[in-house]
């Protein structure tokens, strides 16, 4: 979960409505109901062909998170967390990805300490100079909640992405992060309760003198619905977000990466706090925020195209971005 930081009061009377109205619908009388999160597939059209999403297979992307929601919830700390990763780390490998995995403890989160995994793939290049891509892959802590658009689409994406990734010789080292503990584990978004996993990383290299190497941080989250708007956020990078916008505009999807904007915290925030340039592509417009953070983020919800055009506006924007930060 994360809210609209906007400052103005009509800004923030409109973020409170639209919390409410997300929030609502978690107390509905589907939650609770034995099956009301099972996994069903929607009749969505295939995706594309790879070859004309620039290698991106959708289907691969949308049988990833079609294999996470069926682990079940995934919360951080629980045991269907450790499923999760499994798949994760099992899928990295068998792409020929290099993996880290990045263990440590939250030690004050609402419920105590909990152990949480960052898990990094760290693609080599004789450039030190660093693109990140990233996503959570935990699940909010709600009951029966699967998290097929929230914490699986954007997964299913980058895994994909790594499969491209890992088999080829890049410009620039390119890590694929998949951060644990996103999700607050509070019903409600306050800080500190909240991106647990891309705080601790941020944290080690900043530690470690990496980060200084980190030019770009690319973050995907809710990027599975039909018909997705993605507006660029207001608080992220503007070169950054133009090159994705614009990449996204050249192929076509001008009507799906707007210019409009808004204002969202999520895990490229805690990268913007150390002054890494970082972006968000995230679609928190109805009808999503109708389901979002209820048992109904289900796999019915995730239009395989989706995953498509997102993958092909990542894969195809890293030549420029290559060039911009060589
Ligand atoms: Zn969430």
């Amino acid at each position: 979960m994360r809210t609209h930081s906007r400052k103005t009061p009509l800004a923030a009377m409109i973020c409170a409505v639209l919390y409410l109205a997300a929030c609502g619908h978690s107390a509905s009388s589907t939650d609770g109901v034995p099956g009301a999160a099972s996994p069903q597939a929607a009749n969505f059209p295939p995706a594309p062909p790879a070859d004309t999403t620039g290698g991106f297979d959708g289907t691969r992307a949308y049988k990833h998170v079609e294999q996470l929601v069926a682990i079940g919830p995934h919360s951080a700390g629980s045991e269907g967390i450790r499923r999760a990763q499994s798949y994760i780390i099992e899928q990295l490998k068998s792409f020929g990805c290099t993996v880290d995995e990045q263990d440590f403890h939250a030690p004050s989160t609402p419920v105590g300490d909990v152990a949480m995994k960052n898990i990094v793939v760290k693609i080599p290049s004789t450039n030190p100079n660093m693109i990140m891509y990233a996503s959570h892959y935990d699940t909010k802590r709600l009951d029966n909640f699967v998290g097929a658009n929230d914490g699986g689409s954007s997964t299913g994406v980058l895994l994909e992405l790594a499969r491209l990734l890992c088999a080829r010789k890049n410009a620039e080292t390119i890590w694929l992060v998949f951060f644990d503990g996103e999700e607050a584990f509070n019903s409600q978004w306050a800080d500190p309760d909240h991106t647990y996993g891309s705080k601790e990383l941020a944290a080690r290299l900043a530690l470690s003198g990496d980060l200084r190497h980190l030019k770009a941080l690319v973050l995907v989250d809710m990027v599975g619905p039909p018909n997705p708007i993605f507006k660029r956020e207001s608080s992220s990078t503007p070169w950054l977000t133009d090159i994705i916008w614009s990449t996204a505009a050249r192929l076509g999807y001008g009507k799906i990466f707007v210019k409009d904007t808004n204002a969202i915290e999520d895990d490229h925030t805690s990268f913007l706090q150390r002054d890494v340039p970082a972006t968000d592509v995230i679609d928190f417009e109805s009808p999503v925020l109708e389901y979002w953070h209820t048992s109904r983020d289900t796999l019915d919800k995730i239009d395989p195209r989706t995953l498509a055009i997102t993958g092909h506006v990542l894969i195809a924007s890293l030549p420029e971005l290559e060039k911009k930060i060589q």
